[in-house]
């Protein structure tokens, strides 16, 4: 991956490989959704250390606990010690939007959404998807 110094702070570019990686990495685990096998949505992230967590929606009966994928997976990564994700596997319902812009709000990078599109994956970071976020990143734009 190659750093990337930014106005919005610090973004991180996957290589192809990298990012083909995080997206077979999330196709391999919806299978794993719960409490149906692939019924619900799957993803993944990398974190700077170059590490992969997956994520996989864990719906309740009650909606308002089910968990989304994106949940789960920034979860798995925190678990572990790591939250400085540089990438996660889009597309992204707002809500996780909203979490995915939170977590680059605290580590400061401009977390890559990747796209798995037909014509190949694209990448879109996070401060470009939500241009009127809120909290507004503080002291960010006078760096
Ligand atoms: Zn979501």
């Amino acid at each position: 991956m190659k750093k990337i110094e930014t106005s919005k702070g610090v973004r991180y570019q996957l290589d192809p490989a990298e990012r083909t990686d995080l997206i077979v990495c999330a196709q391999n685990v919806i299978v794993n959704t719960y409490p149906i096998s692939d019924d619900g949505y799957a993803t993944a992230l990398m974190t700077v250390s170059g590490s992969i967590y997956e994520g996989i929606s864990y719906k309740s009966e009650t909606h308002t606990l089910t968990m989304h994928a994106e949940v789960t997976a920034l979860a798995n990564a925190a678990i572990h010690g790591e939250t400085d994700v540089v990438a996660i596997v889009g597309p992204n319902c707002h809500i996780c939007k909203q979490l995915i812009y939170e977590n680059g709000l605290n580590s400061g990078i401009d977390i890559m959404i990747i796209m798995d599109e037909e014509n190949g994956p694209h990448d879109v970071p996070i401060s470009e998807m939500m241009p009127y976020a809120w909290p507004l990143l503080k002291g960010k734009s006078e760096s």
